[in-house]
């Protein structure tokens, strides 16, 4: 492999793409595609109830943390931006991350650089590198697919085997909701941990899966459950956090670390949240009372169709699991994908009123989609199915990239769009349904003998003594009249919580709940005027003399 010349003295700007994000261009931004993962993705029809937030650009944190180059990491730049950065400073290597959708501002950033930084080499990395033929529709000098770290490690001439250092990341910023931007203080997010990097179950969909090795492989950072304390310490520490967003597609999965995580979490009486993404078969390996043990307070889970046949969803009541998890107070997370093989329009309702049955926190629909790089591509490739989309336009929340063999790619959308709406219409907002199973967890767990549990779930329903009854009491006004059934449920609720905490939970309904209504009612207006919203530029530089 070719190594820079100047070695670890070369200077390196890592950046992510530049916005504005949400709002259509000719770079491929695109107003239904923002950078807002949960209001994208999973409580996009919830109007002011969506939750809102954004996340780091966890990759190029990771990458400047363990090379010793003087670098710079420039997140969420505008391409104003970009051009200052690249000109005040003389940069020998610009490293580009991004996502596949976005190909068509790496190709425009890297004719910036050659314009404005002829000398810079040019590396770009993320899931665009699966783009087949990349190399020919961008200029840059490398394109690296799969791990970046110790790529870059080795491009600069430093020991690509050396221990993976974890930066120091809080999970999301920028947190708004019902009209109001959550004020952000040190230890209120959680901090984002970076167990290892792909999963090996392969379903045949999955970028990260195919990203990083496919069927049977992933990348892990960190083997034993001994070195993820002692970076959770560390992190607990630095950031004043109890909660920890682990970025592991599947953390349930590695038993062993997991176990070894708990034992010292007991050792040293850590009282830790853990939101985990997981899927039902790997989930089952662990009794309730481990999960709640682990802290495990949130779990974002795969829940495809019954008919399916992924090996993820193997002997698993996936019904009967949801159930007993939020009895246990463990939010979660369902995630579906609309339009698989055997959906036709004569079914594909029922298969969707079947995952909304779950009744999940929050719920995320995505359509079938072959992306470039998974074994899906290649099958559609294969079979001449693929449909002539720009990929600006292939990510799961727009229209079919392929011929599906009952549905119209028109058809598509109308299906995904219905399933948000039916979920929001039949279950309400999720931060409703956040407010249930926090209080379920609560009931069980508050005299629980372990005081590692007890202070867990005291600290997760210390808002809802108060805060939150405001904010349900507005939640159940508002939708009086547009769902009268979903106000009922939140009434009740409101009330179960007063009856738990008493007169000062009354109390901060009457007078957090006006205010909360009114900005509630601001924000629909604001969205109805099509008010988007966009992450803040991000400048972080390391090792500079
Ligand atoms: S279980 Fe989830 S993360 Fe793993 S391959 Fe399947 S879709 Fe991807």
């Amino acid at each position: 492999m070719i190594t820079h010349p100047k070695g670890s003295a070369a200077r390196v700007l890592l950046t992510s793409v530049f916005g504005p994000y949400a709002r259509d261009d000719e770079f491929g931004s695109r107003a239904i595609n923002p950078m807002e993962l949960y209001h994208n993705q999973v409580t996009r029809a919830q109007g002011a109830f969506s939750l809102r937030m954004f996340h780091r650009s966890w990759g190029i944190m990771m990458i400047q943390q363990n090379i010793s180059a003087p670098s710079t990491v420039l997140d969420f730049p505008t391409r104003d931006d970009f051009a200052r950065e690249l000109t005040k400073q003389r940069y020998d290597v610009v490293g580009i991350s991004s996502i596949i959708v976005n190909v068509g501002k790496v190709r425009e950033m890297c004719r910036m650089v050659r314009e404005l930084s002829p000398g810079s080499a040019i590396v770009i990395g993320g899931h665009v590198a699966a783009i087949p033929g990349l190399e020919h529709l961008i200029d840059a000098d490398h394109i690296v697919k799969g791990d970046g770290i110790s790529w870059m490690r080795r491009y600069l001439g430093e020991d690509p085997e050396a221990p993976i250092r974890h930066p120091e990341i809080v999970s999301g910023f920028g947190l708004r909701a019902m009209g109001l931007r959550i004020p952000e203080r040190r230890g209120t997010a959680a901090a984002t941990l970076i167990p290892s990097v792909g999963c090996p179950m392969g379903c045949n969909f999955c970028t990260t899966s195919a990203f990083f090795g496919g069927k049977g492989k992933f990348l892990n950072f960190y083997e034993s459950g001994a070195e993820l304390f002692g970076i959770m310490s560390h992190l607990e520490e630095k950031l004043k956090v109890h909660s920890f967003f682990v970025m592991d597609e599947n953390f349930l999965l590695y038993r062993k670390r997991a176990m070894e995580l708990l034992e010292r979490m007991k050792a040293e009486g850590k009282s830790w949240e853990l939101f985990v993404f997981s899927s039902a078969n790997a989930i089952r390996k662990y009794t309730m009372e481990e999960l709640v043990s682990l802290g495990v307070s949130w779990i974002w889970m795969g829940l495809e169709s019954p008919h399916s046949a992924y090996a993820k969803l193997e002997n698993t009541d996936t019904m009967q699991l949801t159930r007993e998890l939020h009895q246990h107070g463990i939010r979660l997370l369902g995630s579906t994908i609309v339009g698989l093989e055997h959906h036709t329009p004569e079914n594909i309702c029922h298969e969707i009123e079947s995952a909304v049955a779950y009744g999940t926190d929050f719920h995320q629909f995505m359509l079938y989609t072959p992306v470039p790089g998974t074994p899906l591509y290649g099958e559609m490739e294969q079979q001449g199915r693929l449909l002539d989309v720009n990929l600006a336009d292939i990510h799961g929340q727009d229209k079919f990239n392929f011929q599906h063999a009952a549905i119209s790619r028109d058809d598509s959308k109308k299906f995904l769009d219905w399933a948000f709406w039916r979920d929001f219409e039949i279950n309400g907002p999720s931060i409703f349904r956040i407010c249930r199973t926090t209080l379920e967890g609560w009931k069980r767990y508050k005299n629980d003998p372990d005081q590692r549990i007890r202070e867990r779930f005291a600290r997760e329903v210390a808002a809802l003594k108060i805060t939150y009854g405001g904010i349900l009491w507005a939640m159940e006004r508002q939708l009086r009249e547009k769902n009268f059934e979903i106000s009922e449920q939140i009434r009740t609720l409101r009330r179960d919580i007063a009856d738990e905490f008493g007169w000062l939970s009354r109390f901060a309904s009457k007078v957090i709940g006006p205010v909360m209504l009114w900005t509630t009612r601001r924000e629909e207006k604001r969205l109805a005027r099509g008010v988007t919203y966009e992450p803040k530029r991000i400048i972080e530089r390391r090792n500079w003399a």
